[in-house]
């Protein structure tokens, strides 16, 4: 972590700044999670909106079907809204396994993250991925234990098995009342109050009744005798047992706040939000390879971490969503493009409220933009006011499956390559290009970005498209002095490719090609990750 002691307070805007992202295995909960913290933040009516527009725009783009069909997020996008006096940026992280890189570079986006669990299965094989790769960054993690209105676990078992599972410190902030048909609400232990859940009306906020602590009065009025019994012994036991909240190592990343709930009864949704304005981290320092980049430095700078085409089908744009590191961004503004060195002059930006578009006057650092462009951005690009900054921590893999593509169409050969580039710029694939030889090769993290890649090539560009096996199995970056290089290219013609961005590439099949360039070409370097910049 880099040095936060002696920072002079952040500027207001800064300050009430929240950005994160929500992890969790499918199914727990998560877009019902974000409905509700949209309705309270005011950014929709009534819930079921996300899911209305969704269902919108599925029916506009067939692309859209494979992701429902296939019960998957595989678009990732950016939600801002108001919460009491907080300003909350939600970006949405992809859900399936298969799309580890795209969820990895959002995580570099974000300052911390909500982990949701489904109180009945715990934690699950996709959790404990996504939390392996916040942890690698060391986010603060709050939790939030969903479903409690069904037949969940015991409480102390599921604290247990986080604790035990993640290996991290776990904190009630709030406690169960009762289960199931039995759930009443919660204990708020952070502010001594009782929360109680109305199965009414689930679009509402839950009634809250200040307590002085356990031996109040007041909770035999609203708790039944043995469910009150309950809830002392329990209560009583956790603070023996379980470590009390640690904003420190909280924000750390060694302890996490749970706190229980219902989404889909909008309870518990409120204090989880609370929390994460109350506790959550505010816009946190940047890494840049030439320094650290601080939020409330005057100079708006800004990362480029995901790019996506063809949001809008009617407009054939790309949106590149950019992360501000610093400043107060203001529309019109001229930003330097670091990477081909060209001003550009930023007209358009767009916050995304829910589905929707709205154009940002502006924004400061901790929030994402927008940035419609005709493909100048690119993942990893930085924007400055001039200063020549490259941002760290944005990687790109090397990937795991490779195949061939070719257009169903040979005449359509050219229409593929454009196809296949904007894909590579939007961080979907990797596309290379082998010296010899005709055609494409497409690699993948997972075998499922084939089926999403041919699906979209489909309907984007009207053009059918066959994968077929390839002879190679892996790819490296090849990195080292000049001459070696060439020396290295000379003899390996027939691995060699170019990506996207024109950079070597050596196509291998099998380590023991690895292993031989290491003995032949001491000096060259095959690597498994670039930065992207
Ligand atoms: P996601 O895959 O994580 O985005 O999960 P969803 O938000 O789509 O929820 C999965 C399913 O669980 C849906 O059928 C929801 O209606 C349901 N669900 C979500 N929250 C709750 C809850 O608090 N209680 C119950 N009983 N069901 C819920």
């Amino acid at each position: 972590m880099l040095d936060q002691s002696n920072r002079p307070a952040l500027p207001p805007e800064i300050a009430r700044r929240r950005t994160f992202a929500i992890i969790s295995h499918p199914d727990a909960g998560k877009t019902t999670l974000t409905e509700k913290f949209l309705l309270f933040g005011g950014a929709i009516q009534m819930a079921g909106q996300v899911r209305a527009k969704g269902e919108a725009r599925r029916t506009r783009s067939d692309f859209m079907a494979l992701e429902k069909e296939r019960g998957i997020s595989v678009s990732a996008s950016a939600m801002s809204f108001d919460f009491s006096q907080w300003r909350f940026n939600l970006v949405d992280t992809p859900g399936h396994s298969d799309f580890s890189e795209d969820t990895y570079r959002t995580l570099t986006a974000v300052d911390a993250a909500i982990m949701v669990i489904d109180g009945a299965k715990g934690v699950e094989s996709q959790t404990r991925k996504l939390f392996e790769v916040c942890r690698l960054r060391d986010l603060p993690i709050l939790t939030f234990c969903n479903k409690m209105d069904r037949e969940s676990r015991d409480t102390f078992e599921i604290i247990d098995e986080i604790q035990s599972n993640l290996a991290i410190d776990v904190a009630p902030a709030s406690w169960p009342i009762g289960m199931g048909r039995d759930f009443l609400g919660c204990y708020d232990i952070l502010h001594d109050r009782l929360e109680l859940m109305d199965r009414a009306d689930r679009n509402r906020v839950a009634e809250s009744i200040k307590i002085e602590g356990l031996d109040d009065p007041m909770l035999a009025q609203h708790v039944p005798a043995e469910q009150l019994e309950k809830l002392r012994e329990e209560l009583e036991m956790a603070r023996a047992l379980l470590p009390a909240f640690d904003r420190q190592s909280f924000l750390e990343g060694h302890l996490t706040p749970i706190w229980f709930g219902s989404a889909i009864n909008s309870f518990g949704v409120k204090e989880l939000m609370s929390g994460m304005g109350e506790f959550g981290p505010e816009p946190q320092i940047q890494k840049a390879a030439e320094r650290g980049i601080a939020p409330e430095e005057t100079p708006v700078t800004g990362f480029v971490f995901k790019v996506q085409a063809n949001m809008d089908p009617k407009h054939r744009d790309r949106v590149a969503f950019v992360r501000l590191a610093s400043g107060h961004f203001e529309r019109g503004m001229k930003l330097l493009h670091v990477r081909s060195k060209k001003p550009m002059a930023v007209t358009n930006p767009v916050l995304f409220l829910a589905a929707d578009r709205e154009l940002a006057e502006e924004a400061w650092a901790g929030d994402i933009i927008g940035i419609p462009n005709h493909g100048q951005l690119r993942i990893g690009d930085a924007l400055t006011e001039g200063e020549a900054l490259r941002f760290t921590g944005i990687p790109s893999f090397a990937p795991e499956l490779l195949q061939g593509v070719r257009a169903g169409d040979p005449m359509k050969a050219k229409h593929l390559e454009k196809a296949l580039m904007q894909f590579a710029e939007e961080g979907a694939a990797k596309v290379f290009k082998p010296m010899i030889g005709s055609g494409f090769i497409v690699g993948v993290v997972g075998a499922l970005q084939f089926d999403v890649l041919a699906s979209r090539i489909e309907l984007e560009y009207s053009l059918p498209v066959r994968f077929e096996g390839s002879q190679f199995t892996s790819a490296r970056w090849v990195m080292g002095p000049k001459a070696a290089v060439e020396a290295f290219v000379n003899v390996n013609k027939g691995h060699i490719a170019h990506d996207s961005d024109g950079d070597l590439v050596y196509l291998t099949r099998l380590q023991w090609d690895i292993d031989r360039v290491s003995r032949d070409h001491p000096e060259v370097r095959l690597t498994a990750t670039k930065e992207m910049m």
